[in-house]
């Protein structure tokens, strides 16, 4: 496997605020993980695309949570990034078809160790990601904004509060073709753990738990996001009840 790396790039372009994420090989290994084709593959480029790009001004600690339930082509899609640069994402199902609109519901989830701090949501009817990003941006800010998304690379401008009037739209199609600037690494990482899944099956329930250690003798859990499995014997689900 190639290593799955990418890289936000932050800068005062003219009148506005840039950032430009290359997301090109994170998001194919996170594809190819997940078995997407055809549009179910270019959603998840896209969703990984404005994922990112959102994620540009996480605090310490913090880390931001992306769904979209699209009802019209129907299919779910989450990306997660943290304030270290660790992107994961999943997008079902894995067959999708109906590229061209998206109709549905966004969420935009900011958290600190698990605890919300901010959940902004926006009705989507939208051509593309990118204008899905547009509109939700629009409603979290006054200032005039553009934004890019095109083959796993994006561009972000925004006004400055004291900026000229430029056409911000030049501006953002060069942006897309390239960004010299504070850059920041991104890479394709999963934060699930064996100590998680057994926390999370600790929530179950002891008649739950007893019925895999009677029935199943143990337990495989498989993480939605990287698809590892995590096998615990029956020994670990007794040590949970
Ligand atoms: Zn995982």
């Amino acid at each position: 496997m190639a290593d799955a790396n990418g890289m936000l790039t932050r800068a005062v372009v003219g009148d506005a605020r840039a950032l430009r994420v290359d997301v090109r090989a994170i998001a194919e290994h996170g594809a190819d993980l997940h078995g997407l084709t055809g549009d179910a593959r270019a959603w998840f480029v896209d969703g990984l695309v404005c994922a990112t790009l959102l994620s540009a001004y996480l605090d310490e600690g913090e880390r931001l949570t992306m769904q979209v339930q699209a009802s019209e082509p129907r299919f779910a899609f989450t990306a997660d990034v943290s304030d270290t640069g660790g992107v994961r994402a999943r997008l079902s199902p894995s067959d999708v078809r109906g590229a061209g609109h998206i109709q549905g519901i966004m969420l935009v989830l900011k958290s600190v160790v698990g605890r919300e701090v901010y959940r902004g949501a926006t009705e989507v009817d939208h051509p593309s990601f990118a204008e899905m990003l547009s509109g939700h941006l629009a409603q979290s800010s006054q200032t005039e904004a553009r934004v890019r998304v095109e083959g796993g690379v994006g561009a972000f401008v925004e006004r400055l509060p004291d900026g000229g009037d430029d056409d911000l739209g030049p501006v953002a199609d060069a942006v897309l073709a390239g960004l010299d600037g504070q850059a920041f690494p991104l890479r394709w990482e999963c934060s699930c753990s064996d100590e998680r899944v057994l926390s999370m099956l600790a929530g179950l329930g002891a008649a739950e738990l007893q019925a895999m250690i009677d029935e199943d003798h143990g337990a495989v859990v498989t993480c939605n996001f990287c698809t590892r499995a995590v096998t615990l014997s029956e020994d670990q689900l007794r040590g949970l009840l």
